[in-house]
C-alpha cells in the first residue's frame, strides 16, 4: 500500500487538540516527523498521535472515539538487556520502519520508540491487537524486553525524537497485517470444540479397544493380530490419542515383529476407512494452519494411488483388451490435492516466531550438528575458531550471547 499516510502533531505533551497531517507515504511521513522541532527537555517533547476526525468547526481533539483508521503503528520499548536491545534492532530491518531512542535511554538499558509502516489501515481495536501480536513477532524469545502497549493505541501520544536521540531508519517491507492478526488470540478466547476422534472410534466399532492405559494411551487389540506369530502382553500395541503429549495425531503402535514396518496407512486402511478422511477429522474445527493435512497424507495418497493402479490392472489382466467396462464412462484417476501456492508461502510473522530444534550450543549462533564459518585466507578464521571454543569450553558469554551447553571441543 503506498496511500497517503495521516497522522496528528501535538506541539508539546499538554497539547489535547493536535493538528491533522498527511503525507504522501511512509518515507514522507518519516521525513516531515523528523523535520520537526526537537524538545530539549522532557516537558517540551512535541509527539504524534493517530489521525482524529475533525469537529464542524474544524478543530479536532485527541480522543479515542474520534481516532480515525491509519496504516502505521507506535511500538514503546521500555527497557531490556543491551544485547536483546540489539537483536531487536537487527529484526527490524525486516520491515520498513523509524525508531529512535528515548531520553532516558542508555545503552545498558534501550528505551527505543519504533513507527511501523502498515501494508493496510487499521481501525483502533485492530491496532491494539496487531500491536500486541507484533511485539511478540519481533520479541519472540526476547524476555528481558520490557514493552509499554499503551502506544498501540491511536489516542496515545508517541513522543518524537528529542534533541541528541540517536534515529535508525529501516528499508524493509510494510508489516502484513493480516499474517500478523492471524497470530493473535481471537477476542474473546473460545474453547475449542472437542471433536470426536474418528481413529479412535474406528478401534472402539471394530471391538480393539482393551483398556486405557493412561490419559490419551489405550492398549487395543492389533488390526493385524491375525498375522503375530508370537503372544505378548496386553500392551504390546497402543492406541495414542491426537492432541496428546504433544502429538497432533493419532497413531496406532504395535511391537509385534510383523508391525515393524506398518505405517499408520496401513493400520487405517485395515480398519476400512481412508487415512485422509481420518486426519482431517483428527484436524477439528477451523483454527489458524489446520487448513492443511499432515505431511503424511500426500504420502499416503500417493501411495494408495500407486496401490489402486496396482489393482485394477490386476483385475484387467484376466479379461484382455481395454482392460476396464466399455459401458462404463471412464473415471480418471483421483491425484493428490495440492495446495494452493499462497497457503504454502511462509509469511514473514511465521518466519520471525520459528523456532530450530537441535540442541543450541550458543544463544541465536550456534546450533547442532553442523556450522560452516567461510572467509578468504589468512582473514582470521583459525583465530576466530579458538575464541569461540575457548567461551564455548568455559561456557562464558561469547559476543555477548550465552552458551546453553558448555563441553569439550575439539580442534582437528
Ligand atoms: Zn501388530
Amino acid at each position: 500500500m503506498t496511500g497517503p499516510v495521516t497522522y496528528c502533531y501535538g506541539q508539546h505533551a499538554a497539547d489535547a487538540k493536535p493538528k491533522l497531517c498527511q503525507a504522501s507515504g511512509f518515507d514522507q511521513f518519516v521525513e516531515q516527523i523528523l523535520a520537526l522541532p526537537r524538545a530539549r527537555s522532557k516537558t517540551d517533547r512535541s509527539y504524534i498521535c493517530g489521525p482524529m476526525r475533525l469537529n464542524g468547526d474544524g478543530g479536532l481533539h485527541r480522543c479515542k472515539a474520534d481516532l480515525l483508521p491509519r496504516s502505521w503503528l507506535a511500538l514503546d520499548l521500555d527497557g531490556g538487556s543491551r544485547e536483546e536491545g540489539a537483536i531487536l534492532l537487527m529484526r527490524l530491518a525486516d520491515y520498513q520502519a523509524v525508531a529512535w531512542s528515548t531520553w532516558r535511554y542508555t545503552p545498558e538499558c534501550p528505551r527505543i520508540r519504533i513507527v511501523l509502516f502498515l501494508d493496510r489501515e487499521v481501525d483502533g481495536p485492530e491496532a491494539v491487537r496487531l500491536g500486541a501480536a507484533f511485539v511478540g513477532v519481533v520479541g519472540a524469545g526476547l524476555h528481558s524486553l520490557k514493552w509499554d502497549q499503551s502506544t498501540h493505541r491511536g489516542e496515545q501520544e508517541c513522543y518524537l525524537p528529542m534533541a541528541g536521540a540517536e534515529v535508525m531508519r529501516y528499508a524493509g517491507d510494510p508489516v502484513d497485517v493480516n499474517a500478523v492478526l492471524a497470530l493473535a488470540p481471537a477476542e474473546p478466547a473460545r474453547e475449542r470444540p472437542e471433536t470426536p476422534d474418528p481413529y479412535q472410534a474406528l478401534i472402539m466399532e471394530r471391538g480393539l479397544f482393551l483398556r486405557e492405559i493412561a490419559a490419551g494411551k489405550n492398549a487395543i487389540i492389533c488390526p493385524f493380530a491375525s498375522q503375530h506369530s508370537e503372544e505378548t502382553s496386553d500392551t504390546a500395541t497402543v492406541y495414542l490419542h491426537p492432541h496428546h503429549n504433544g502429538h497432533r495425531w493419532g497413531r496406532i503402535y504395535c511391537l509385534h515383529h510383523h508391525c515393524a514396518d506398518r505405517q499408520q496407512e496401513d493400520y487405517i486402511r485395515a480398519l476400512g476407512a481412508e487415512p485422509r478422511g481420518v486426519w482431517r477429522g483428527q484436524a477439528g474445527g477451523p483454527a489458524p494452519y489446520d487448513a492443511l493435512p499432515p505431511v503424511e497424507s500426500y504420502c499416503g495418497e500417493v501411495s494408495q494411488w500407486g496401490a489402486q493402479r496396482h489393482t485394477e490392472s490386476a483385475r484387467a489382466a484376466p479379461t484382455g483388451g481395454e482392460g476396464r467396462d466399455p459401458g462404463r464412462p471412464y473415471e480418471p484417476p483421483s491425484y493428490p490435492q495440492i495446495p494452493p501456492l499462497a497457503e504454502l508461502r511462509i509469511a514473514p510473522a511465521e518466519l520471525h516466531i520459528a523456532r530450530l530444534t537441535p540442541q543450541c550450543v550458543v544463544e541465536s549462533y550456534l546450533y547442532a550438528d553442523v556450522a560452516v564459518l567461510a572467509g578468504p585466507g589468512g582473514t582470521g578464521k583459525t583465530t576466530l575458531a579458538l575464541w569461540e571454543a575457548v567461551h564455548i569450553a568455559l561456557g562464558r558469554p561469547l559476543y555477548g550471547l550465552t552458551v546453553h551447553t558448555p563441553g569439550n571441543v575439539v580442534l582437528v
